[in-house]
This record gives structure tokens, sequence and C-alpha cells, in this order.
């Protein structure tokens, strides 16, 4: 695949007012005008390059933007102040009371209860289904139905969506096809595979220091600027905002966004075989004996690798946090949910990020008990951490009922 999303990053050019090498950040919440017929016009959109308040956007938040959309090869982006704060406005953007969507049954707990338990009080229903079967999302699809939503690599469970496939049913159907791309930033371009939307939370990779929250919803011009109409746009009336301090943060980190993420594929990958080896039940992309591992191939933009996240099951939740409590005693990572973080993050989602998700349905989806979801850091020295980590397993009896250890240790 030729896209390259580093490089259209890495040809942004922005000079600080005062020769800076960073943008100036507009430390303003609100914009004057020279003349009072100059603010009419902003505020009928007719003005270009003038800003009238920070909900809005202000030059600090339209930077972030524009590098977001040059990522993911959209025309724009909006960003906002979380990455919920882009979901639920895109999704309410589209969908009005009697809309129907259709939706991956495995994506984030927030997302899961916003279209679950909150959706519905505006008379927007959700059909819930299994995303790798595309005769299955299909028959959801019926006459009310707005958009097909999923996440390019699914939360907590890594199941990979077909986005040409998804985005082809789309068309046919007269439907919008959102991405949530937050797990596979830069290894993934939903837009290049035909979807219309691409979602991301800021928080986790993309800003990767765990500082601040942040969202973005990347499409057409179109899109975006009704999404801004100050008369009847989500995202201006819901205001979900982002502050330009943070947007000015989190537009330096995405500098070395694609330093990060091979780091972050690169050593997911390695513990992901060594785990899988150790007799462990490992789910990561990039192994072959994952489900979707050629799916994800077909799909990806290759240098950047499968991703940062894998998942082991360890039998049991006692299990399960006595090796994260064991694991964040050896200072190998954090006992926390997020990811994307430049230290190793650990949960066990069945207790945590996925609890919205109830427990009969957390069992139809395969999200046992004794599931840890690593979000794995950016350590130099990868064998000494698995070394670390078998030691941590090997302590609590982990590793006792499975065969290869012997050949291994
Ligand atoms: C964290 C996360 C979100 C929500 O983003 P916030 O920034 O926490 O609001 C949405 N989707 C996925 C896949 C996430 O991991």
């Amino acid at each position: 695949m030729s896209f390259k999303p580093a490089n259209k990053i890495q040809d942004l050019q922005y000079f600080g007012e005062f020769g800076g090498v960073n943008p100036s950040i507009s430390d303003s919440a609100t914009y004057t005008f020279l003349s009072a017929k100059k603010m009419l016009d902003t505020f009928e959109g007719h003005a270009e390059g003038c800003y009238l308040y920070s909900r809005h956007a202000s030059p600090s938040t339209l930077y972030l933007g524009e590098a977001l959309a040059a990522m993911e090869g959209t025309e724009t982006a909006n960003v906002s102040g979380s990455g919920m704060g882009a979901i639920t406005t895109t999704m309410l953007h589209f969908c009005g009371a009697g809309d129907h969507i259709v939706s991956s049954r495995t994506i984030y707990g927030g997302t899961y209860a916003f279209l679950k338990n909150f959706a519905p009080r505006f008379n927007v229903n959700t059909s819930f289904v299994d995303i790798t079967k595309l005769d299955v999302v299909e028959a959801a699809i019926n006459e009310n139905t707005k958009i097909i939503y999923c996440e390019a690599v699914s939360n907590p469970l890594l199941e990979v969506a077909d986005i040409r496939a998804l985005a082809q049913l789309a068309k046919k159907h007269g439907l919008k096809l959102l991405v949530d791309n937050t797990f596979s930033p830069m290894s993934i371009s939903p837009k290049e595979l035909d979807a219309d939307v691409v979602l991301h939370s800021l928080t986790k990779f993309i800003n990767g220091t765990n500082d601040t929250m942040g969202g973005v919803v990347c499409g057409t011009q179109e899109l975006i600027n009704s999404l801004r109409s100050v008369n009847d746009g989500a995202a201006m009336l819901l205001g979900p905002s982002l502050d330009s301090m943070r947007a000015a943060s989190i537009l330096k980190n995405m500098r070395t966004l694609h330093i990060r993420i091979k780091q972050h594929s690169k050593n997911a990958l390695y513990l992901a075989k060594r785990f899988e080896d150790l007799g462990l039940k490992t789910v990561y992309p990039g192994l072959a004996s994952h489900p979707s591992h050629e799916l994800f191939k077909s799909m990806m933009n290759s240098a950047y690798g499968f991703g940062g996240l894998l998942t082991i099951d360890v039998g049991s939740l006692e299990k399960a946090n006595a090796l994260m409590e064991l694991m964040q005693h050896e200072n190998l990572g954090y006992l926390a949910v997020s990811l994307g973080f430049y230290k190793t993050l650990f949960s066990a989602p069945g207790t945590s990020t996925s609890s919205e998700i109830p427990e009969e349905e957390q069992i139809e989806m395969g999200l046992s008990d004794g599931l840890i979801r690593f979000s794995i850091g950016l350590d130099d020295d990868i064998e000494r951490t698995f070394r670390m980590m078998r030691r941590c397993m090997n302590e609590l009896g982990i590793l006792e009922s499975t065969k290869k250890i012997l050949e291994t240790v």
C-alpha cells in the first residue's frame, strides 16, 4: 500500500507568530473584529480565516485538525475535548429520532453504553452485531438505518473489521460507515479503504503521554462545516471543544507518532510471540493464529505493524489480578485502564473498561474472566521485560499448566 501517513504530517509546516518553529498558541477564547460587518459575515460562515469564539474553532485546534486530517487522508477534521465528545456528536449528527444504527458489539465500553442506554432516550436505536460476519451485518440493516459503526481493531478482543467490505455494504444501502481508529493509528487508514468518517480518541496513542484527553472526527469539509454550524451543528451546540493549550501539546506529540507506533508494534509482536510459545492463550493481530491476521495484513500500512495491544488469558480473575499487581510491583507497567502510553498498561477488561457490557453478553463475545489486556509500552529492551514478566507468571503458578515452559526457561 502506498499511503504514507507520517509523510503527510512531516510535510505540514507552521511558523509561530514570531518565527517560532512551533505554531503560536492561541491564548484567547474570543476574537475581535475590525468591523461589525465582518463579525456578521463570520457568524454566517462567509469570512474565511476569521475566528469568532473558541467553542467553534481556534487557530490551535485548526492546526491539530489539519494534522489529523493529513494523517487519515480526509479533507479536514474537527477536534474535541475527548474521544467520546467526537463519537457522540458525530452519531447525533447523522441520527435523529426514529433512526437506527448497526454497530459492532465489540466496541469501547463508553460507546456501547451511549448506544445502548443513552441514545434510545432520543429514539435512536442500535442493533449490535458480530462485525466480522458480513451477512449478519447486512441482515441487521433496515429502512431506518443511517450508519454502520465499528472499530478498525476492536476493544478489547482485537477483532478486525473488514473495512473495504463494510464500506461496500454501506454504499449499497446508502449508509455512512463510521470507523473508530483509536487502536490502530497509522497502521490502518480507514478512509483509504473507503470508510466515510474516521474517529479517534487522541487520549491514547496519538497523544501518547496520558496527560490530556482529546478526540477527533475526520471527514469531508461538508461534514465538518455542518458539525460546526452555529445554527444546528452538533459539535458547536453540544460543545465538546478542545482547549487551545492542549491542542498545541497534542500536535507536538503527533510529530513522533510514527516512531512510537513502530516501537509499540515491535514490542507487542515480540511479547505476543513469546507468550504464545509459553502456551498462554494470546490474542494479537500480528500472530498467524489470529483469525483476522491476513485481513489485517491486507489493510495495513505495513511499516507500522500490528499495533500495541494484546490480550492473554490466565484462567481466572484471581490469577489475572494477582499477576497485574505483581507486575506493577516489579515496575513492569501500571494497573490502569487506557492505552497508548509510553509505559505498559494492563487491566482486566471484564471488570473495568467493558464492565458496562452485561455478563452474559461478555461471555458470548468471548470476554473471559482471566483476560488481561496489555497496552505495550516503548521499552527499549523488550527481552528483559519478557523475562521479568515470565518470572512473575512462574511465581504465581500461572505457567504450571502450560507444557512448553520447560523448553523455554
Ligand atoms: C478511549 C476510547 C474511546 C473514548 O475516548 P475518550 O478520549 O476516553 O473519551 C473511544 N474509543 C476507543 C476505542 C477508546 O479506546
